[in-house]
């Protein structure tokens, strides 16, 4: 089989229809736009939304031996002196004389060439360049009053390792499970929402018997790739990549990334890493406070070691809009449609009067309410029927459901499919079921 091969006008389409539909807007835009600051509009924010349901179902809900967390994004220099973040959480940064660009040294395709300016030997020597976003606690500035703003939400779950461990009667194997905004001061964010300053982890520590971790490893590695098959990534445009020894974060004696070919060429959606009992014991050595286990079946005492699936929500949202996105030629007119799974659409029904007139609206509100309840539904009775079936496609709504005029008399109305775009005359008193069967949910 060929290696696959980006395709970079991918981009700008799924860029333009995020902003042409409400996915993304830039923040702050009355006031001229804030840099690499991203907002989600209705549409993205119910896409973004539905990314993290599936994440925390396959994570927490179907599993016994996971549970849940949301720990708060501020926190103490302590914290991130112990997890080393304050010493080695930098990016080397270099500056061209020439053109005054600044990239980071271990993201370039030449360390000697600027890719903005193609000249050779310009950069400055390295610098390394923390990316904590530092602010202070309380009316008071400067030393002891500084508190940070987390650059990944790992750290909240392993200070409260004992909290969780003793509360909930798990023990290991188990795992803790969180999703929740980051932030990174970063050097070069851009490709949309791919790299920004701000942004969503979906984050789980999986603390196991040191005996085991090989193990695990292999474990999260082979389930978190299947969750984006599952969802419908194409396996083409999906690889595992083990880093090489070089590659390793200052924490980690092995790691994965799940990558996605993205239309610039492949990158890194989640990283999946041995992390050892790093984290735990230096916060145990830090805190005073002990966070290991006692095993009373074998009487053994013992520091768990950590297997860290940690995926991006927001990049990971982008990538399946990019998977989903497909035109097709249709009666000589383009048809852009969102092929997502169903349980990553926006909106799983959209309701639509065939007219405004008011004799459709009463019954075209009875079923929006008889659909409401269980399922997002989107209800629009503006432009022509041909118009609001496109608007619905581009957005990867799977079911239109058309009220139209014999509905009054047979009560029944006409449930058109996405993908296929076949049309079903469906009574409504069957119309909940239905939709149940084919949506799967
Ligand atoms: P990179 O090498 O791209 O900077 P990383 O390896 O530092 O990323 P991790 O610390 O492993 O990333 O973070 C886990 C996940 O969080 C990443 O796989 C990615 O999906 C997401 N993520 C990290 N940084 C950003 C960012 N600046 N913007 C959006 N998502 C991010």
């Amino acid at each position: 089989m060929s290696e696959p091969s980006a395709d970079p006008a991918l981009f700008d389409r799924v860029v333009n229809l995020t902003k042409r539909r409400g996915f993304v807007f830039g923040s702050s835009e009355i006031y001229g736009g804030f840099r690499s600051t991203y907002d989600y509009g209705p549409i993205g924010v119910l896409l973004l939304r539905n990314v993290k349901e599936a994440w925390w179902r396959s994570m927490v809900q179907l599993r016994h031996d996971v549970v849940g967390l949301d720990a708060a994004i501020l926190s103490p220099p302590a914290v991130w002196e112990a997890s080393g973040h304050l010493a080695n959480f930098t990016d080397p940064l270099v500056d061209c004389t020439n053109c005054q660009a600044r990239h980071r040294l271990d993201k370039l395709e030449d360390p000697n060439v600027c890719p903005t300016c193609e000249s050779k030997g310009t950069f400055t020597e390295a610098r390394h360049f923390n990316l904590m976003f530092k602010t202070h606690a309380g009316p008071v500035e400067g030393k002891g009053h500084e508190v940070y703003l987390r650059p990944e939400t790992a750290q909240g779950i392993f200070t409260n390792f004992a909290n969780v461990l003793q509360t909930s009667r798990k023990k290991p194997p188990f795992g803790i499970a969180q999703i929740g905004k980051s932030f990174r001061n970063e050097i070069t964010p851009g490709n949309f929402v791919f790299r920004t300053r701000e942004f969503e982890q979906m984050e789980m520590e999986f603390f196991v018997p040191p005996a085991e971790v090989d193990q695990w490893y292999q474990y999260w590695r082979d389930q978190r790739f299947q969750w984006y098959l599952d969802l419908g990534m194409p396996e083409a445009s999906l690889r595992l990549r083990d880093h090489e020894a070089d590659e390793l974060s200052h924490y980690s004696s092995a790691t994965a990334d799940v990558e996605y070919l993205f239309p610039w060429g492949w990158d890194e959606l989640e990283g999946i890493a041995n992390r050892g009992d790093y984290d735990l014991t230096q916060h145990a050595n830090a805190s005073g406070e002990k966070l290991d286990y006692f095993d009373q079946a074998s009487g053994e005492r013992y520091t768990p070691h950590v297997i860290e699936p940690a995926a991006g929500a927001t990049r990971t949202a982008m990538a399946f809009l990019m998977a989903a996105y497909d035109e097709e030629t249709v009666n000589d007119d383009t048809r852009t449609v969102l092929r997502l799974d169903h349980r990553l659409a926006p909106y799983k029904v959209a309701v639509l009067p065939l007219s405004k007139k008011d004799t459709l609206t009463p019954t075209a509100h009875e079923v929006f309410d008889a659909v409401k309840g269980r399922w997002m539904a989107d209800y629009d009775e503006t432009q022509s029927i041909g118009k609001r079936y496109a608007r619905q496609d581009e957005i990867g709504t799977p079911f239109c459901i058309t009220v139209d005029f014999d509905t009054l008399e047979d009560r029944a109305v006409t449930v058109r499919e996405r993908d296929s775009r076949e049309q079903d005359r469906v009574s409504l008193d069957q119309l909940e079921g239905y939709l149940a069967e084919r949506l799967g949910s």
